[in-house]
């Protein structure tokens, strides 16, 4: 191992001790009698400072000759500063490049020039070197790392379900196709077939953090066309079961951030509010009601604009529920009320922003589930692999979806969904 210590476990105390750090030249200012080198690693920046008098000639000659972003290993002394930034600076008794940086840069990684996004996301390599952007991905992997925890927790089983298909979750449309051999296959929209026959399967309660592909046109701030899902499905719960663990998931999501993610949400400059439980539930009929009162013009039975959703969330200011939907806007899964069959068991998780999650009690009888099916327009026949399942012991359950990047967007205030993903597709976007 080249590295001994990285930035942070760096402390004034550990003054005349011999250590390596390993990072990237962030700045190098020569002022004559001295120079400075700031090397920065993961965790933030440290100060290497040459004595013109004292310092070896070819070390000198190493760091005058340094590229910005190159990256280095530097062994010196720790030696107590206090005018230095952590207390302390290293003075180098030797300094290897380990990987040279060309110029000009593909961007600006100082934040002293604002990048636009798309330069940005061409050089994604170089801009994650920026604290900013670097906090965004730590927070992701707390969030999904807490998501995890608490899933676990609840007794749920971690599953990976394919994402080469043959047929598509809800109908044709949104899909990618792809060669399979000789046969036509698709890229998963969802693993929503997949976790139900897991309920027959006995499995009772699981979830996946994985890729769903959508190829819909649409170009807008929260779509991407390959997002991340966090999906569960459990046995015997039903719709409310199900919205009370997503409730008190996004509670301890928030709260885990809130806690231990302190410093990186300080170099974002925001602060996380954990959200009170439980949420509002507000009926669709109430909803659309809220959205005509803004001038939005909207039947019973359309599905709600993004308009709409900004409306009603103004008006309910925290994250809700959408529930009691029209059977006929939402999939074929969703289980329609005994005695009011035009409405279903489905709901919404919102945002005031955007919607979050999906997800519903399901149909779990076949005969149901079939004529569901048809009435949807599709054909039955092609939903054989997942139909016979509920011909031999399938028990009621219910579920959701919940987008990872949108969750992780809103509780950030980010504005854009392409922020919070490392490499993201969307309609123009293909590399890297
Ligand atoms: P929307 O109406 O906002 O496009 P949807 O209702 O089509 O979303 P669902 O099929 O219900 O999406 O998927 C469940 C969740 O997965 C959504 O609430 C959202 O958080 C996330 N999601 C779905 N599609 C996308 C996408 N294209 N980009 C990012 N996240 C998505
Ligand atoms: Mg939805």
């Amino acid at each position: 191992m080249i590295r001994t210590h990285y930035s942070t476990q760096i402390t004034p105390d550990m003054n005349g001790s011999s250590i390596t750090v390993c990072g990237w030249a962030h700045e190098i200012r020569d002022l004559g009698g001295i120079t400075f080198l700031v090397v920065r690693d993961r965790e933030g920046p440290v100060q290497v400072t040459l004595f013109k008098k004292t310092i070896d000639k070819n070390v000198l000659e190493i760091v005058r000759g340094l590229s910005r972003e190159s990256v280095v290993a530097v062994t010196g002394t720790v030696k107590k500063e206090a005018k230095a930034p952590n207390g302390y600076e290293l003075v180098p008794t030797a300094v290897t490049v380990l990987g040279r940086a060309e110029s000009p840069l593909p961007m600006d990684t100082t934040g002293k020039v604002d990048a636009d996004l798309d330069t940005r996301l061409d050089a994604r390599f170089m801009d994650t070197r920026r604290p900013g952007t670097q906090a965004i991905f730590r927070i992701r992997h707390l969030m999904l790392k807490s998501v995890r925890d608490y899933l676990a927790r609840e007794g749920f089983v971690e599953i990976t379900t394919p994402k080469v298909v043959a047929t598509a979750t809800e109908g044709g449309t949104a899909l990618f196709p792809i060669t399979y051999f000789e046969r036509e296959a698709f890229l998963n929209q969802s693993p929503q077939l997949f976790k139900q026959l897991m309920m027959s399967g006995g499995l009772d309660r699981v979830f996946e953090i994985g890729p769903i592909f959508r190829a819909e046109e649409h170009d807008t701030r929260k779509h991407l066309n390959e997002a991340t899902s966090i999906d569960i499905e459990a046995s015997f719960l039903d719709n409310e079961d199900v919205m009370v663990i997503l409730e008190n998931l996004v509670k301890h999501v928030y709260s885990s951030v809130a806690e231990d993610e302190a410093r990186h949400l300080k170099t974002l400059g925001i602060e996380v509010k954990v959200p009170k439980t439980p949420f509002k539930r507000v009926a669709y009929d109430e909803a659309i009601d809220i959205a005509r009162d803004h001038g939005e013009k909207i039947e019973w039975g359309d599905d709600l604009t993004t308009e709409s959703e900004h409306s009603i969330g103004e008006t309910i200011g925290e994250h809700y529920f959408i529930v009691d939907w029209p059977t006929k806007i939402k999939p074929f899964y969703a289980q329609p009320y005994e005695n009011k069959p035009e409405i279903c068991r489905a709901f919404d998780m919102m945002h005031p922003r955007m919607e979050l999650s999906s997800g519903a009690q399901r149909v779990h009888s076949y005969e149901t589930l079939r004529s569901r099916i048809e009435a949807q327009g599709l054909n039955a026949d092609s939903f054989e692999f997942y139909l016979k399942a509920f011909r031999f012991g399938m028990p009621p359950h219910a579920g959701w979806g919940l987008g990872a990047e949108r969750l992780l967007m809103t509780m950030l205030g980010i504005d854009n969904i392409r922020e919070v993903v490392l490499f993201p597709r969307d309609r123009k976007r293909l590399s890297p």
